[in-house]
């Protein structure tokens, strides 16, 4: 006999370690079954060279490409998933991304829910998640109820002369929202030091918010709540009728093992949740579980991401970038009437990390020379759902991922803006016109486009709809083919929109969580 659970969560990032802290106080019996482990905290944790040259925390799994090569992807398979790595760059989707849009390449198209159901839960995840930031300063920024819970990070003293003369070319320069317990007025006290390896690393004062630390740690304290680390699900399996998960099968301890639940939540990230659903094919279910539509995989997003270096004679001694945005081109110009995107910063690029992405070595620079000088852009665009875009299984059961870029005219422009921006900087005070002016003649400007490996922002593959002609998840997020399967990773999204996902993901899992609490009873 099968171990019981009201309901069971497959995944502690983004997605099922928020849904678990929304059901905690239930009363209810809830499992969180999770793959990896917890992050140890050692010094490693902030090496550069440990993190992301030797991939310490890394997933240590071959997928394949369409062409059948090895994909080593660069995900991490730990308690709170890939929030544990990332940068915590905690944006709402603009309210035009909720409703269809036309880009250059195509058509956005537009979400079952409208942004004013998802707000309120906005605004709950900002607080939970200790987001920093200022309203009012993005012109894309959607209306928001409330102040942000905390106030913006500071920008250093390099960043804030960018923003100065980006405001002075007529742009809107903001602080971009982050999720780090940081206390400005009062550091000693602050949780986080605020140092200069966050983004991609994992916090060791735990500092960063995180789906662990925010979200499954605090649901663990209630005594209806298990977590199983080391736990990867094979497969679910149903009823005859093939309407209902009646199991869920678990490798572990070099076994498997069987647990159930009335309701079970596929949380495994867009990739993964995929793959499981899929691996769960049976003759009800002959294309894979909750796929009567056909879509399940299909309509890969992971956004056409850049990162690009703007080298200077000055060095750029900020020691956490990510703090300036600028979102003016998100949906357009005067003279290009189709999105663009988002233009923000990594965090700041070290000699080290620069070798495990090689990128073009500038003459007469290092790559150490080159971190010390460089500003570090992350440009974001939105990618349009293909179905050809997908997650698909190999014989062996291993994933396999096919994507073609598309929409990328309007990153290319986004590019060219900040390349012309870059050149109209003030002139530097020691320099003159040889640090500044003329950049690209004297300066350097690198781009680098993030490969096929880079899923950090996956979503799309098991879109939600109201029609199950033409998804899987109904508009709260259960699938429409079962009675008790739902999903709440970045799978839902039928469009990925040009900002971070994770607060989409988190504000989507306390809605769905909501709906939960309504069918499973329990104390709210
Ligand atoms: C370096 C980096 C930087 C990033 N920066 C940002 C940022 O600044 N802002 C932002 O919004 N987003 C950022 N992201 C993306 C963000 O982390 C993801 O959008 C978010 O974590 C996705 O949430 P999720 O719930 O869909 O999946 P995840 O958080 O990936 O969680 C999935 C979980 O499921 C587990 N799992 C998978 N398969 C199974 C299985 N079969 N059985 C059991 N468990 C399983 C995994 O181990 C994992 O814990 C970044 C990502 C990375 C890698
Ligand atoms: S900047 Fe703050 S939250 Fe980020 S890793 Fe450093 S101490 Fe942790």
């Amino acid at each position: 006999m099968a171990d019981r659970y009201d309901v069971i969560i497959i995944g502690t990032g983004a997605g099922g370690g928020t849904l678990a802290l929304r059901l905690a106080p239930s009363g209810k019996r809830i499992l969180l079954l999770e793959r990896g482990d917890y992050v140890p905290r050692e010094k490693a944790n902030w090496d550069p060279r440990a993190v992301n040259v030797e991939g310490r925390y890394a997933a240590k799994e071959t997928w394949r490409d369409r062409d059948g090569k090895d994909l080593h992807p660069h995900t991490n398979y730990v308690v709170g998933g890939n929030t544990k790595f990332y940068g915590a760059a905690l944006f709402r989707l603009r309210r035009e991304d909720f409703g269809e849009l036309k880009h250059h390449g195509g058509i956005s198209p537009a979400w079952p829910i409208e942004y004013e159901e998802l707000e309120p839960y906005y605004t709950e995840a900002e607080r939970l998640y200790h987001v920093h930031g200022r309203r009012g300063e993005d012109p894309t920024d959607p209306p928001a109820g409330v102040p942000y819970p905390h106030p913006p990070v500071s920008h250093e003293p390099r960043i804030q002369q960018l923003s100065d003369d980006f405001a002075r070319l007529g742009l809107k320069p903001f602080h971009v929202p982050v999720g780090v317990m940081l206390d400005e007025a009062n550091p000693r006290a602050s949780a986080c030091i605020r140092c200069n390896t966050c983004d991609g690393f994992p916090c060791l004062v735990n500092a960063k918010s995180d789906a662990q630390t925010c979200a499954v740690d605090p649901a663990l304290r209630y005594a209806n709540v298990t977590l199983m680390t080391n736990a990867r699900v094979e497969r679910l399996k149903t009823d005859a009728s093939g309407r209902t998960v009646t199991g869920v099968v678990v490798a572990r301890d070099g076994g498997t093992e069987e647990v159930s639940a009335d309701v079970v939540v596929a949380s495994c990230g867009a990739i993964n949740s995929a793959a499981l659903l899929l691996r769960s094919a049976g003759d009800r279910h002959p294309n894979g579980l909750a796929n009567s539509s056909g879509v399940v995989g299909r309509h890969y997003m992971g956004h056409v991401n850049s990162v690009l270096m703007a080298i200077s004679k000055c060095p750029n001694p900020t020691v956490f970038q990510k703090t300036l945005g600028v979102n003016d081109f998100y949906f357009g110009s005067k003279d290009w009437p189709y999105p663009m995107g988002h233009i923000s910063f990594v965090g700041k690029l070290d000699g080290e990390t620069l070798k495990a992405g090689a990128p073009a070595i500038a003459p007469g620079w290092t790559l150490d020379l080159m971190a010390k000088h460089s500003l570090d852009f992350w440009l974001t665009s939105e990618d349009l759902p293909d179905p050809d875009n997908r997650v698909t299984l190999d014989r062996e059961g291993r994933i396999v991922l096919a994507y073609k870029p598309n929409n990328e005219e309007g990153h290319k422009r986004l590019i060219a803006r900040l390349k012309d921006l870059m050149t109209q900087q003030t002139k530097c005070k020691v320099h003159g016109h040889e640090c500044h002016e003329g950049l690209f003649a004297r300066n350097l400007f690198l781009g680098q486009r993030i490969p096929l490996a880079g899923v950090a922002h996956q979503n799309g593959t098991i879109r939600f709809g109201r029609d199950p002609k033409t998804s899987a998840l109904d508009p709260n997020c259960k699938a429409h083919d079962l009675n008790n399967l739902y999903v709440v990773d970045g799978s839902f999204f039928p469009s990925s929109a040009a900002v971070n996902p994770a607060l989409t993901i988190m504000a989507n899992a306390l809605r769905v969580g909501d709906h939960l609490l309504k069918r499973i009873g329990g104390k709210a």
